[in-house]
C-alpha cells in the first residue's frame, strides 16, 4: 500500500506541476489510483475509530445553541489524510512571515497611511469608522505596555498564474482573532494514528507545527513585560462561542507552562465589570489584566449597543497589551491590504529590497473601487467577467465576500453609490485540486466522503514590541484548511472548510 501511495504522490505532483495549465480538474485523472488506495475508508469500523479519534483529540466545538457552555461537544470536520503541499511554497510563506509581522506593526504606527487608506471607507462603513474613532482618541496618549501581534497570513496556490508554476498568493492578512491554533496538537496525533494504522507510517511528510506553543509564548512574553504576577489575561469572547475548545487549549497551556490565569468576558460584561485603576490599569472586578486577547470584537454584531464600544474604548485606554489594538485591527482591513499591494507601498515600510520582492511575489491583484477613472475601470471589469474576481467588504470571520455572478449583482447595486468605495476587488485565485477524504462533522458522520478539494495555508506570526525594542518577531507555526472545490468561502468557523495538515512534497 505504501508503494501505491508513493506512486499516487508522484502522479499527483506531476499532475499539479506539469499539467497545471491545461484545465482546472486534471488532478481528477488520478482518481482510480486514489480509490484503490483508500478502499479501507468503506469499513464502518474505520469511521467509528476516526470519529472517536477526533473527539478524543479535542477536535471539537460547542454543538448547539442555547445549552450551557461546557455541556455539549460535536466534532469538527477533518481531512483524514493530509493534503499534498509543495515544500518550496510552504518555506516561502514561512520565510516572509517576520517581514509581514514588521509590516503590520509599521503600518499600524503610520497615522498618515492608515488615514489615507481608510478615508473613503470611513464615510460609509460605520463599523470601521467607530473603530477608527477609538484609535484616534487613544493614539496620542497610548499607554499600552507592549504592541502584541498574533497574526495569520493566509495563502492559496495559484496554478494559473503568469509564472506558470504554483505561485503562492496571499488571500489576506489577519490581525484579529486568528484561530484554530488550539487544534494543532490534536490534529497531529489524529494524522499520526491514520498514518501508522492505514498508511504504513513514513508515507506523510507532515512538518512540525508549534502554533499553539508559539501563540502561548507570545502572550507570556507580553504578560511578563507587565511585571505583575497576579495579573490575568482577559479573553474577550462572543456571547455564545461555538469554537470555545480551540480557545480553551490556549487558556490551558498558559496555565500549564506559565501559571497565568485567564478570564473570559463579552464586551458587555467588560462594560459592567471593568474600570481603569491607578496608572490606568485595566481592572476587572478586582483582577488586574496585563493582556487582552480579542476573540470577538471584529464583527458589528459584537457591538449591539454603545456600551460595547465604550468597553472597547476603556480597554484601548488602559496599560494592557492588546491583541489586537485598534490600530492593528485597522491594519488588518481588506482596504489597507489592497493599498499595500499597490506599487511602491511596500517599499515605504520594508527597507530590504530582497525581502520586498519576496513579499510582493505572494500578492494577488487587488483593485480599489474609488470614484476615479481606475476605480470605474475595475467596476467595468468585474461586471464583464465576474468569475475573475472576488468582491470583499471590510469584514472578518468568513461568509462576507461575493463570488461568481453575485459579484455582478452586488456591483450593479453599489456602482453608483458612495458605499462602493468600502469594498475592494481581488483577483480570484484557483488552487490545484486534489482528492480529499473528508470526515464530516457530527451529525453527518455516516461514511467518509472523497471528493476534489482545495487548500488554504495559514502561517501564524507572533510579534512583541516594547517602546522601540522588538522583543519577539517570528513565524509561529501553520494551519491548513481544506474545502471541496465548489465551495467559495473558507473558514472552519462558518463550516465551509475542514482541518487538514500539509504533507510536504
Ligand atoms: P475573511 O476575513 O472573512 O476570512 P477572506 O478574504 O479570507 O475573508 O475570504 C474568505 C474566504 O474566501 C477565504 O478563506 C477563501 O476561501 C475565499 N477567498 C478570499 N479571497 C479569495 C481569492 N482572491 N481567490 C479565491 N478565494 C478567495
Ligand atoms: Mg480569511
Ligand atoms: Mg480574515
Amino acid at each position: 500500500r505504501s508503494k501505491r501511495i508513493n506512486v499516487w504522490r508522484q502522479v499527483m505532483v506531476k499532475t499539479w506541476i506539469e499539467e497545471a495549465s491545461r484545465n482546472n480538474c486534471s488532478a481528477l485523472r488520478v482518481l482510480p489510483l486514489y480509490y484503490a488506495m483508500t478502499e479501507w475508508y468503506r469499513d464502518p469500523e474505520t469511521v467509528r475509530v476516526l470519529y472517536g479519534l477526533t473527539v478524543s483529540n479535542g477536535i471539537v466545538k460547542k454543538l448547539s445553541s442555547g445549552v450551557a457552555e461546557s455541556s455539549v461537544a460535536g466534532t469538527i470536520g477533518v481531512l483524514v489524510t493530509p493534503s499534498l503541499y509543495p515544500l518550496d511554497q510552504f518555506t516561502l510563506a514561512r520565510d516572509v512571515q517576520p517581514g509581514f509581522n514588521s509590516l503590520i506593526d509599521s503600518v499600524s504606527r503610520s497615522h498618515e497611511f492608515l488615514t489615507s487608506a481608510l478615508e473613503n471607507v470611513l464615510e460609509t462603513d460605520s463599523f470601521t469608522r467607530r473603530l477608527f474613532e477609538i484609535y484616534k482618541k487613544t493614539r496620542q496618549d497610548n499607554q499600552q505596555t507592549c504592541s502584541l501581534g498574533i497574526h495569520r497570513c493566509d495563502y492559496m496556490l495559484d496554478w494559473r498564474g503568469d509564472d506558470g508554476g504554483m505561485g503562492l498568493r496571499q488571500i489576506e492578512i489577519n490581525t484579529v482573532a486568528c484561530s484554530i491554533q488550539g487544534f494543532a496538537p490534536g490534529l497531529k496525533s489524529f494524522h499520526e494514528y491514520v498514518s501508522s494504522r492505514y498508511a504504513e507510517n513514513e508515507t506523510f511528510n507532515v512538518p512540525q507545527n508549534l502554533c499553539l506553543e508559539a501563540t502561548v509564548d507570545a502572550f507570556a512574553i507580553a504578560w511578563n513585560e507587565f511585571k505583575n504576577e497576579e495579573a490575568a489575561i482577559l479573553f474577550v469572547v462572543e456571547e455564545e462561542t461555538f469554537n470555545m475548545y480551540d480557545q480553551l487549549a490556549i487558556e490551558v497551556d498558559l496555565w500549564k507552562r506559565y501559571s497565568i490565569k485567564c478570564l473570559r468576558r463579552t464586551l458587555s460584561q467588560v462594560h459592567g465589570e471593568a474600570r481603569l485603576g491607578p496608572g490606568r490599569q485595566l481592572i476587572l472586578l478586582d483582577i488586574v489584566c496585563a493582556v487582552v486577547y480579542f476573540r470577538a470584537g471584529y464583527s458589528p454584531s459584537d457591538y449591539p449597543t454603545d456600551k460595547e464600544w465604550e468597553a472597547r474604548l476603556l480597554i484601548e485606554s488602559s496599560t494592557a497589551s492588546l491583541s489586537p489594538s485598534a490600530a492593528y485591527q485597522l491594519m488588518g482591513t481588506k482596504k489597507v491590504q489592497q493599498c499595500l499591494a499597490s506599487p511602491g507601498a511596500l517599499e515605504q515600510f520594508v527597507s530590504d529590497p530582497k525581502l520586498v520582492k519576496k513579499m510582493r511575489s505572494t500578492f494577488a491583484g487587488q483593485y480599489a473601487l474609488d470614484k476615479t477613472p481606475e476605480g470605474d475601470r475595475a467596476v467595468e471589469l468585474a461586471l464583464q467577467d465576474p468569475d475573475r474576481f472576488v468582491l470583499k467588504p471590510q469584514r472578518e470571520g468568513g461568509g462576507n465576500n461575493y463570488y461568481g455572478n453575485d459579484v455582478r449583482v452586488k456591483m450593479e447595486e453599489i456602482r453608483d453609490t458612495p458605499e462602493r468605495e468600502a469594498y475592494i476587488l481581488m483577483d480570484r485565485v484557483h488552487p490545484p485540486p486534489q482528492m480529499g477524504l473528508i470526515l464530516r462533522p457530527h451529525p453527518r458522520v455516516l461514511e467518509l466522503e472523497r471528493e476534489p478539494v482545495i487548500s488554504e495555508l495559514g502561517i501564524y506570526g507572533t510579534y512583541v514590541r516594547r517602546g522601540e525594542k522588538v522583543v519577539l518577531n517570528t513565524a509561529a507555526g501553520h494551519c491548513l484548511r481544506t474545502k471541496p472545490v465548489a465551495v467559495n468561502e473558507g473558514g472552519i468557523g462558518v463550516g465551509a472548510s475542514y482541518l487538514d495538515s500539509p504533507s510536504l512534497v
